[in-house]
């Protein structure tokens, strides 16, 4: 897909940093995991002629597709990596003596941050219902919207922020080719930077989660979150390994690190939220950062909006979790201290 010399130009220009220790020059093993350049994103050919014939494919056949090109097999903890953390400690660097967990304000132990991708008009008429039932068990979330694909109205933003929430872009018009090349992708990234003043939004995240952290420096954010620690069931699958936020330039990247509601109720037609729950306790273990991606569009299904509710309130039984919302863990994120040293 390219973007390597946009990346190299970060890493030399020490804008790339060390998840845990902020640092410019980070181990060689690290900075490999984090970029993915082991296995660099990108679009079979398949995928791609796939997202061209995408607007003529009803929904129904989208999804058995989808399902016929997840892997045959996958290992029962697929949902877990310890990439990074291998990645750690092969260049000697030791986090267990506490550098992880002093990464989250002092009475906390770990980060809870839930966000939303509205795909349809479907998803908007849901919005009431989600947002209520995480007001009344304490969360806030952040809803990313697409500005070419259904109705945005002003005052439904105003009112989700006046409410707590936090309001962010998807993509341009979710067709899956934004990234189709580097010129067509400068070329959205200018109107989808109209779209982010419009809408006062400071994050971003890509549809289908594609992903370039070099061309998406055009983006003017403060955060995306169009990475994943570790997800096989992506189109364009792999995974930085990050349990935690890290800088790339002039953003914070926010890894999800929870399977998507899509891949655990749609594709593997998963029957509880167990998965969500034995990450959640991988993740306080590791000091980590609970982010979960949900579409308000498949919650409209009462039996995964249940399971939705359920894994809310197991959270809120969870002693010590910090949920923010993406905007204010970027800045976060930026000016806290450095474990075992000075900023
Ligand atoms: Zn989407």
């Amino acid at each position: 897909m390219g973007g390597e010399q946009e990346l190299t130009d970060l890493v030399r220009s020490g804008q790339v940093r060390d998840p845990v220790f902020r640092s410019g020059s980070l181990p060689d093993e690290v900075y490999r995991v984090l970029m993915e350049l082991d296995a660099p994103p990108g679009l079979s050919l398949k995928a791609q002629l796939y997202y061209r014939a995408r607007p003529y494919i009803p929904l129904n056949l989208r999804w058995r597709l989808q399902q016929a090109s997840r892997p045959k097999s996958l290992p029962p903890d697929w949902f877990v990596t310890t990439s990074l953390l291998d990645a750690y400690r092969d260049a000697g660097v030791d986090l267990e003596t506490g550098a992880a967990n002093s990464l989250w304000p002092e009475d906390k132990r770990f980060a809870v941050v839930l966000t939303h991708d509205v795909e349809t008009a479907a998803g908007v008429a849901m919005i009431d219902e989600v947002s209520s039932i995480e007001e009344s068990l304490g969360f806030r979330s952040s809803w990313n919207f697409v500005p070419q694909a259904y109705r945005v109205e002003t005052p439904m933003l105003a009112d989700l922020r006046r409410r707590g929430f936090e309001v962010g872009v998807h993509g341009l018009n979710h067709d899956g080719c934004l990234y189709s090349s580097r010129h067509e992708f400068a070329r959205r990234a200018g109107e989808i930077n109209t779209w982010l003043k419009e809408w006062g939004a400071l994050g971003f995240r890509s549809p289908q989660v594609h992903r370039n952290l070099g061309w998406l420096q055009d983006l003017e954010i403060e955060y995306d979150s169009s990475c994943f620690d570790v997800d096989p069931l992506q189109p364009m699958p792999g995974g930085c390994g990050s349990p935690w936020p890290f800088e790339v330039g002039r953003f914070v990247e926010i890894p999800y690190t929870l399977p998507q509601d899509h891949v655990l109720y749609i594709v593997l037609k998963e029957k509880t939220n167990d998965i969500w729950k034995r990450k959640t306790e991988w993740l306080v273990k590791h000091s980590g950062m609970v982010c979960l991606i949900t579409h308000p569009d498949y919650l409209a299904d009462p039996s995964v909006l249940d399971l939705y509710r359920d894994f809310l309130e197991y959270l809120a039984t969870l002693r010590g979790g910090w949920n923010i919302l993406p905007q204010e863990l970027a800045r976060y994120w930026r000016q806290r201290s450095v474990p075992g040293g000075s900023s």
